[in-house]
């Protein structure tokens, strides 16, 4: 019997009740889906411990022995119950601060107990609180305790009764009557090429382990599963593509490409702008469809290569466009664009939200009698509205910043779809990358224009501001320009972070000849964009803002970046922030303020920031430090299913080779017809979260 889509609410100790909370809580709502909710840690139970043995660096202990007395201590919301228990020898005392009447009523003095948890010092003496506490005769002997499952419960679980115990309890006796066996979700061959312990096995032993070597086991098996359907689906998707889609053919570099590069061309382009534009080449050449990501470090100067690539697309009787998050981006897209090109004769044109509606119709016409070549603009390009005549080639900058459905959206514009060009500087590791974007192609500009110096980073205290503020007097007076940069807007009681509008009043009045732009996002696009524009002219000498200004600004006079509570964003967030200075041939800096106590996190990515500009490294360490789930530049286009198991910092290794194992497959039976791939097709079919074709969106 097939159980996985049998309601958890006719199980044992489950019921309609608690059902719905599991459902609401925690997805929870098939025993397959009860069954793949795996413990997230496994204490030893193994053996009991003396209470002479108990250190502080002891996660958990298990004594056996006997309550000797019980305390009332304290009045009415301060109340709590203290125990006094022994294992024969010494004595320690359990502590409850909850539930005193119930502790009461079920335990009692004299009777021998096993106790379990986590030993803490109190006025230099150990007590553990709320122990866990079991009558010694009902447990199995220790050796048959072994590893103890714990499992992932939320607060209205736990008062509905369904802690950890309470899951242990419903799934240790559905394992058990388990009599033939779960049906397997991997191929057999898959299985034995793998040496992959068998689905039934693995569930077992992931909840109640044999022992370490066969959790392990278990495990490794449900992460290779996770990681390999996640592959097969992409990948499977991507052959569809293939088969289904021929790419437009840019078969010729000709006069606009051709005279750019040799007339227009302000500077030598880098070595690894001529290798990624030969990449380019290659795919929009091939007859495929080209889904390329382009990563390269801010300033790297992808916009050229973008525009260079959007030539290809215009030598060929097609049109391009690039799609930017902000309007500011957008428009500095436009101008730098247009200063590129000069006389070349192409017509180009910016399209944002605050495109008046007749020079909006005007527009309209001709993208679609094709008189218009390139058009430069944000969100307002996806619009139904703006149909193009013939679309060859859609450029999406800081690509993380968009949602799937706008960059699905830019796919659509035209019956076949475009090649695709995605722009980052937040790079995205490879493992996550393979994971979100299958076979996408990856472009890498690992090289800055030349005379560019590397930026230096330092990491002050708060108590060093004096220090700073002079550096940044001396910088302004041989004309630099200085960006601080605020976590919030306004003061918090809440937290002690430090505010913009605070900030400001003190730049003010520390600062009293310098002129100071405040930009943040209460501001209306009007307003910002003015300010903007007057650090952008040098009016002003200083700008504070807060992250709205993370993204492209460009003002290569800008020279210090002071960043304010650092401890506040990520690692990808300052690296982007940082990216802001180092734009001209000054020696730039930026400073990292917080507070001398640290998380040792924090202190980690303040050292990782200080230490090196590769933002590669700086998006590794990102994954390592914080797990895939909360990388930015995936939050917001959310990863497009959950690991459940697997990690893309830890498991990179298995990760390929769950994808070589999937290529494998598809190369020999793309459409997975063949009898030893039935299970396969049928997991993709089950797998609920692929109602997005991932694939070919990227
Ligand atoms: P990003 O990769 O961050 O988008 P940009 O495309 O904005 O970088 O380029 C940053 C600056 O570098 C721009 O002013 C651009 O004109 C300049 N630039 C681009 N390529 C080169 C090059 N090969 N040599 C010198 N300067 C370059
Ligand atoms: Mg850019």
């Amino acid at each position: 019997m097939d159980l996985s889509y049998q309601d958890i609410k006719f199980l044992p100790g489950v019921g309609p009740k608690k059902a719905d909370i599991l459902a609401k809580e925690l997805g929870i709502r098939s025993v397959d889906d009860l069954l793949h909710h795996y413990p997230f840690k496994y204490v030893d139970r193994s053996r009991f411990y003396y209470l002479h043995e108990i250190s502080e660096e002891m996660p958990f202990i298990q004594v056996k022995g006997k309550i000797l007395r019980f305390e009332k201590v304290g009045e009415g919301h301060n109340q709590r119950l203290t125990a006094v228990f022994t294992d024969g020898k010494e004595t320690i005392e359990l502590v409850w601060f909850k539930g005193v009447k119930w502790v009461l009523d079920k335990y009692k003095a004299g009777i021998e107990y096993v106790i379990f948890g986590k030993p803490s010092l109190f006025n230099g003496r150990f007590n553990i609180v709320h122990p866990e506490v079991e009558i010694a005769s009902k447990l199995p002997p220790p050796e048959q305790m072994g590893l103890q499952p714990y499992y992932n419960t939320s607060e209205k679980m736990k008062s509905n009764f369904l802690n950890s115990k309470a899951i242990q309890k419903i799934i240790f006796p559905l394992l058990q009557n388990i009599k033939t066996g779960i049906p397997e979700t991997l191929p057999a061959f898959v299985l034995q090429k793998f040496a992959l312990l068998n689905l039934t096995e693995s569930l077992v032993n992931v909840h109640f382990p044999k022992n370490a070597d066969m959790l392990n086991k278990a495990r490794q098996r449900l992460k290779f599963e996770e990681l390999f359907y996640i592959q097969l689906n992409i990948l499977r998707q991507t052959k569809w593509r293939d088969l289904n889609y021929r790419g437009f053919v840019f078969g010729q570099i000709g006069h606009y490409f051709n005279t750019f590069f040799k007339d227009h061309l302000p500077f030598e382009l880098t070595n690894a702008q001529k290798r990624v534009l030969r990449e380019i080449r290659i795919d929009v050449a091939s007859g495929r469809q080209m889904n390329r990501l382009l990563q390269g470090d801010v300033g790297s100067g992808k916009t050229l290569v973008a525009l260079m690539a959007m030539l290809m697309a215009v030598d060929n009787g097609f049109q391009a466009c690039i799609m930017a998050p902000t309007e500011i981006l957008a428009t500095q897209h436009f101008v730098s664009i247009k200063e590129f090109l000069g006389d070349l004769g192409l017509e180009i044109a910016l399209l944002t939200g605050s495109t008046r509606p007749k020079a909006r119709a005007e527009l309209h016409e001709k993208l679609q009698n094709g008189e218009m070549n390139i058009l430069i603009g944000t969100h307002a390009l996806i619009e139904d509205t703006v149909q193009f005549k013939n679309l060859g080639l859609v450029v999406i900058d800081e690509q993380h910043r968009f949602g799937v459905e706008q960059r699905s959206k830019l796919w659509k514009k035209n019956q076949n779809p475009p090649h695709i060009l995605v722009m980052t500087a937040t790079p995205i590791p490879r493992t996550l990358a393979m994971t979100l974007y299958g076979d996408l192609s990856v472009s890498v500009i690992d090289e800055l224009p030349p005379g560019r110096k590397p930026i230096q980073t330092y990491h002050y205290y708060n108590s060093k501001r004096q220090g700073l503020n002079q550096f940044i007097a001396k910088q302004v007076q041989v004309g630099r320009q200085v960006y601080v940069v605020y976590p919030l807007i306004n003061e918090s009681e809440k937290s002690d972070l430090q505010d913009l509008e605070t900030g400001f009043q003190y730049l003010c009045e520390v600062f009293p000849n310098f002129k100071i732009s405040r930009v943040h996002g209460k501001l209306k696009a009007a307003e910002k964009e003015h300010e903007m524009q007057k650090f952008v002219n040098g009016e002003t000498q200083i700008m504070v803002a807060t992250t709205v200004i993370e993204v492209g600004v460009n003002v290569p006079n800008a020279s210090v970046m002071v960043i304010e509570s650092a401890q506040r964003f990520g690692l990808s967030q300052l690296h982007q922030l940082r990216g802001r200075v180092g734009r001209g041939a000054e020696q730039s800096f930026c400073i990292l303020l917080t507070d001398f106590k640290l998380s040792s996190d924090t202190r980690k990515r303040m050292e990782i920031m200080v230490r090196t500009n590769d933002g590669f490294e700086i998006s590794e360490a990102d994954l390592q430090l914080r797990g895939p789930g909360d990388l930015e530049g995936t939050q917001q286009s959310g990863l497009p299913f959950e690991l459940k198991i697997a990690n893309l910092a830890r498991d990179g290794k298995m990760l390929e080779i769950a994808r070589n194992a999937s290529m494998e497959i598809l190369e020999d039976d793309p459409t997975l017809e063949k009898p030893q791939n039935r299970i396969l097709a049928q997991q993709l079919r089950k797998m609920k979260t692929n109602a997005i074709n991932w694939g070919s969106i990227s």
